[in-house]
């Protein structure tokens, strides 16, 4: 088994290679005059910035081999920061250049200026119009649908610029085989698209799904069972999620994310996901008919357990009992009898998901349950409050760094508690971890 650190250092590794090979590409073979040691160092920012701007269609592509090791949220996280360091390394380049050559200053008047440099103003206003939207969603009211496909457009208008200018100024390409390497990695990137929007969608048309059931749970969420049309389904670890298309076809832009919150044993292929009542999309889901055909594309995630008979410590808040119900329900549908603590906050007793199986549940695992209430009702005599290091020495038996614990719940809430585990000295290692928000 590759090790935490050997694997981030491989991951690292790959990702450098592939942000750093097209740059040392341009290197070899015939050069143009050297110049200054300015006018280099920012052409080398700017394709590095492009390069980094490139890489994030396969970041985000959906490709397991990209995202299992690390989970989506990781990933998307990642995604998110690195693209500051692109949008500092696209900027650097013309500032530099504006101050050992003022003259080009001129070039910042979008009607004058050649097209080579309206390209590249066109792929910097892209870029930073793409962070601000990213970073200002919810304050400028913009519908996550809205964003998503304006996030789409402005990436692609942003590289295929980045690209246009590079190949129009670029001293360095006049090589062709420099050129026609750099239009073939641009190529690479775009094609990561229709890949995504085109191919996939096809994939999942040919795999549908049918609503089964649909069951109303306690706390404002609804259930859906959904069964393979025709097919046999996907085998699913438990803690894994899919992305779900409820109405339309799988060709939508966005799809939702739900955890499967079902057994992974299901014989027939069938999957449920548990999903509460939050904004426009999950209104609407207590009024799917049985019968509806849906699309699933999974599985994905790297929030789920493997074999260690260690103590499991599952930390659910509101919704984000649902990875926990299909690890545990998996765990009793195989007879695996590892000790879990189920650590579950929720308003308050009424709204419980899932209250009643949990129970019973009990009777086939060795379980134990901590409800945690924030408005306990009068008489009520369990935890109060909030999730913290006090409550993880009432309930759970020292060492606390050789438990796995596995975390799921709103931010504040997640952010706390890894704060905590920190304090106790469970290393990174040991802690698992899936936020209900890519954006
Ligand atoms: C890995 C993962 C697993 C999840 N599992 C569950 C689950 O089991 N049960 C459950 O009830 N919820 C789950 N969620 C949350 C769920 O995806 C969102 O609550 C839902 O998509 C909100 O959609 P809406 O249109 O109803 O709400 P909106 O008001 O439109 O959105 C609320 C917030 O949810 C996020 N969001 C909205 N649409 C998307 C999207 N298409 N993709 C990513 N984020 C989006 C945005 O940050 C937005 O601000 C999960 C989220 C993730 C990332």
């Amino acid at each position: 088994m590759i090790s935490f650190a050997l694997r981030n250092i491989l991951w690292l590794i790959i990702y450098l290679f592939f942000i750093l090979a097209p740059l040392f590409v341009l290197l070899f073979g015939s050069l143009p005059p050297a110049r200054s040691f300015w006018t280099e160092l920012s052409i080398a920012l700017g394709y590095s910035g492009l390069a980094i701007m490139g890489l994030q269609f396969g970041l985000t592509s959906r490709f397991r081999w990209v995202t299992k090791p690390w989970g989506e949220d990781v990933i998307y996280h990642f995604h998110r920061k690195i693209s500051f360091i692109a949008l500092g390394l696209v900027l650097a380049h013309p500032l530099i250049l504006f101050v050992i050559r003022p003259e080009l200053l001129a070039l910042l008047n979008f009607i004058a200026a050649p097209w080579r440099a309206r390209l590249a103003a066109i792929s910097t206003y892209s870029l930073i119009a793409l962070i601000i939207m990213a970073l200002w969603r919810v304050k400028l009211k913009l519908s996550y649908e809205a964003w998503h496909l304006t996030h789409i457009i402005l990436a692609v208008a942003a590289v295929a610029a980045g690209i246009l200018h590079m190949v129009a100024w670029g001293v360095y390409l006049v090589d062709p085989v420099k050129k026609a390497l750099w239009c073939a990695l641009a190529l690479f990137w775009l094609t990561l698209l229709p890949y995504v929007r085109i191919v996939k969608p096809l994939f999942m048309l040919r795999r549908p799904y049918r609503v089964a059931q649909v069951k109303v749970e306690r706390g404002d969420t609804t259930t859906l069972v959904m069964k393979p049309e025709g097919h046999q389904g996907f085998r699913f670890t438990p803690g894994q999620f899919g992305w779900l298309t409820l109405w339309g076809s799988p060709f939508q832009i966005t799809g939702h994310p739900f955890s499967f919150s079902s057994s992974a044993e299901a014989s027939d292929g069938s999957v449920e996901m548990s999903i509460r009542k939050l904004g426009d999309f999950t209104a609407n889901v207590s009024r799917v008919a049985v019968g509806q055909r849906v699309y699933i594309d999974g599985p994905y995630g790297a929030f789920t357990i493997g074999n260690p008979a260690d103590m499991h410590v599952l930390i659910a808040g509101g919704v984000g009992i649902t990875p926990m119900m299909s690890i545990l329900r998996t765990l009793a549908d195989r007879g695996d009898k590892r000790p879990v603590v189920l650590i579950y906050g929720s308003k308050d007793w009424e709204s419980i998901t899932f209250r009643e199986e949990l129970d019973a549940l009990q009777a086939r695992l060795d379980l134990k349950l901590v409800y945690v209430l924030t408005r306990p009702h009068e008489g009520w005599t369990g935890e109060v409050g909030y999730i913290d290091a006090g409550l993880f020495k009432r309930h759970l038996p020292p060492p606390f760094d050789m438990h796995e614990y596995f975390i799921c719940g709103p931010h504040m809430m997640m952010d706390a508690i890894e704060q905590t585990l920190a304090q106790m000295h469970v290393p990174m290692s040991k802690y698992h971890t899936e936020r209900y928000n890519f954006a």
